[in-house]
Parts: C-alpha cells; sequence; structure tokens
C-alpha cells in the first residue's frame, strides 16, 4: 500500500513548499515536517513563495526558509535537485505563484499534505482532508502513524509515541492559528488528546499563545482603531462588515506584513455581523504585473462568517479565490474602487439576508 512513509524513505534531498503569505498553519505544517526529516539524517529545505510575518519568526527553524521572491537563485538550486518534494496547507499550484510554475517543471515524485476543499491533482500522493482543523492536525497524524509504522509496520497509533519538542511547537502553533486559539473549526474531538501530547512533548502553550498574538506594533493597534471606527461599513439587511485600505492609509499607519491580520475577524464580534470582508491595496509582483497586463494595483481579500454562511463560493466566483466555508480569501487585479463596487453589486447574491 501506497502511504507518505514509501515516498520519504527513499528521498534524500527533500523540498517542502508552503502557501503564498504562509500563515502559521502553513509554516507549522511545513516547518514540522521539515524537523522530521532532518531528524532522519536527510535533507530538508522549506521554501515559501513570500515572506512570513514576523510574529511567525520564533518558529524552530524558520531562520533557515529561503524566500522565493528574493532567494530564488538558491532555491532554484535546492528544488532542482530535490527528489521529493512535499506540498504542505494549499491545494493547487496557482496558490504559490512562480514557485508552483517552477514546481511543474520538477520531475521528482510529489506529495500533498492539506485541508482545502477540491484538491488540483498535481501531486502523487494526496492527503486531502477538508474536515479537518489545520493541516497540522494532518501531520500530527501522519508523524505519529510513521512512529509506530517504522516500529512494527501496523497501522496503528502508538500510545508512548513522543514527538520532538521543536515539531510539536510547529504543530501546535498551526492548530492554534487555523482555530483562532480553539474559537472555530476546533470541534473535533480528536485535536484535543492531540494537544494534551504537544504539551508532553515540551510545547507551552501560553508562551505560543503570546508569542503570535500579543506581538503587534502600537501603529498596528491605532490601525485596528482606525478601521472599526472610521471605516467599517455595516449592511444591516445581510449582516454583513466591510472594511477597505487604500496604501495611503497603510503608509499613514506604517504598515507592516501581517498587520492586517485578525482585522477582519472583528467584526464578526458584534452579534449583528454574520458577514466579514477585508479589503487592502496591495502593488503587484513583476510576475503578477505580466500575467495581469502590467496592472500595477493588487486588491488582497479576506472573508469571514459564522455558521452556515459559506464565503468561499462568493470568493471564488467573484474574486478568483477560495478557501474554506467560513474563512476564504481572493484577489483582484485593478483598482481598489473596482473591487468594492465589485462587491456592493455582488455581494446580496452571495449573502443570507
Ligand atoms: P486569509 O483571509 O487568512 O488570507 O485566508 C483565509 C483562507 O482563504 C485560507 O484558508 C486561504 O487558504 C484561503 N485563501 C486566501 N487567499 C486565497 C486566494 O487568493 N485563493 C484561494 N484559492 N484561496 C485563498
Ligand atoms: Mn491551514
Amino acid at each position: 500500500m501506497m502511504n507518505i512513509l514509501s515516498f520519504i524513505q527513499p528521498a534524500q534531498h527533500v523540498a517542502l513548499l508552503t502557501h503564498q503569505s504562509p500563515d502559521g498553519d502553513a509554516m507549522g505544517s511545513s516547518l514540522a515536517m521539515y524537523h522530521y526529516i532532518k531528524s532522519l539524517g536527510k535533507e530538508a529545505r522549506v521554501i515559501v513563495p513570500n515572506a512570513f510575518p514576523d510574529f511567525l519568526a520564533w518558529m524552530p527553524g524558520a531562520d533557515t526558509v529561503l524566500l522565493y521572491d528574493n532567494q530564488k537563485e538558491q532555491a532554484d538550486i535546492y528544488l532542482d535537485a530535490a527528489d521529493l518534494v512535499i506540498c504542505t496547507d494549499f491545494n493547487a499550484p496557482n496558490r504559490i505563484g512562480a514557485l508552483g510554475d517552477k514546481m511543474l517543471t520538477l520531475t521528482c515524485p510529489k506529495v500533498m499534505i492539506d485541508h482545502h476543499l477540491h484538491p488540483s491533482d498535481f501531486a502523487d500522493f494526496i492527503v486531502s482532508v477538508p474536515e479537518a482543523s489545520s493541516t497540522c492536525e494532518l501531520v500530527y497524524d501522519i508523524l505519529s502513524t510513521f512512529v509506530q509504522r517504522s516500529r512494527s509496520f501496523e497501522r496503528m497509533r502508538d500510545k508512548n509515541f513522543q514527538l520532538s519538542t521543536p515539531i510539536a511547537q510547529c504543530l501546535y502553533t498551526g492548530l492554534m492559528t487555523d482555530t483562532g486559539n480553539f474559537s472555530y473549526n476546533s470541534n473535533r474531538p480528536q485535536i484535543y488528546p492531540m494537544i494534551a501530547s504537544l504539551i508532553e512533548a515540551g510545547v507551552d502553550k501560553d508562551a505560543i499563545y503570546n508569542a503570535v498574538f500579543n506581538q503587534y506594533s502600537v501603529d498596528r493597534i491605532k490601525l485596528v482603531g482606525y478601521c472599526l471606527y472610521q471605516k467599517m461599513r455595516v449592511f444591516p439587511e445581510h449582516h454583513a462588515a466591510l472594511i477597505y485600505l487604500n496604501r495611503k492609509e497603510l503608509y499613514r499607519f506604517n504598515f507592516q506584513k501581517g498587520d492586517a491580520e485578525g482585522i477582519v475577524n472583528m467584526p464578526l464580534q458584534s452579534k449583528d455581523i454574520h458577514y466579514s470582508v477585508f479589503m487592502r491595496e496591495d502593488k503587484t509582483t513583476p510576475d503578477e504585473m505580466e500575467k495581469n497586463g502590467g496592472i500595477k494595483t493588487k486588491i488582497k481579500l479576506s472573508f469571514r462568517s459564522q455558521g452556515d454562511r459559506p464565503v468561499n463560493v462568493f470568493a471564488s466566483e467573484v474574486f478568483n479565490g477560495g478557501g474554506h466555508a467560513n474563512a476564504a480569501g481572493g484577489e483582484y487585479y485593478g483598482p481598489l474602487a473596482e473591487a468594492v463596487q465589485l462587491f456592493l453589486d455582488n455581494y446580496a447574491k452571495y449573502f443570507k439576508a
């Protein structure tokens, strides 16, 4: 029977790829696999399309990660020599931009571990579990099964298996961030014994919470105040809120990567808001500009909702994106005003009154 182990066993030079604007689950799942593969005495390297936020820089192994947008040459050398590619936390090559184009030219085997709906079939072996809270949950399952398999070759969980502290810290980070510190997508009972074993493996969960969620600059806190007080538009009939920021506003608050994180969730704290959308104006990369007829601005969109109100269909049909039912994203190449108009023209079709 094929499994991930049968791909890892013969490999010596493994490239681990994760999605654009890596989040805690992307970094956690790829770095956990990185530490595991290194522990087997093999070469491993995490390569990400672009920078991860500063609040993830403490993660064990983060200092070894290659950024494809400014370390392309070094990354290409590594990729050309890879004999296995492991993709975590994304479901299609277009989610990793130019890195995806490069990956598709590689002839070595490719494995995907992910929890997004509708995986594309670019990989030779796919672990796709959309019900999972996070890709880190799946990596935990895989690694805990491995430890057992490598001992007895039976597909049963080893009650005594021990993860290293760095692996446990990486996995906890993804579980925590993809569930909003266990406040959504977090009803699968099996994740709680997992958390207990991660703590036993050396995770200080309070310290990780602090390292990830309490690291903002004062500018960012003021940006949040500005968004909520001055910029939130409410659509009461549809229980929806929209916040959008242009580049001038971002500049005013000395915007740094990661500063927008979490703002989209805030309107949902109101009992009257069930849908929230956040847009921010960004620059296109040279590669994106080339693919989009020289357009200089890209609008990044985040969608959030509660309960039985999927937002991923809106994200995918109108904003070329996708994601989970209650947490999705998308992008629009063009002026911010056009993206806002597109939202205004369409939200009533996708949001329940
Ligand atoms: P966020 O709002 O945190 O950027 O993204 C929320 C979710 O939507 C994530 O699970 C992410 O994978 C997905 N997502 C974000 N941006 C895009 C996009 O441009 N395309 C697709 N297909 N999914 C996205
Ligand atoms: Mn994820």
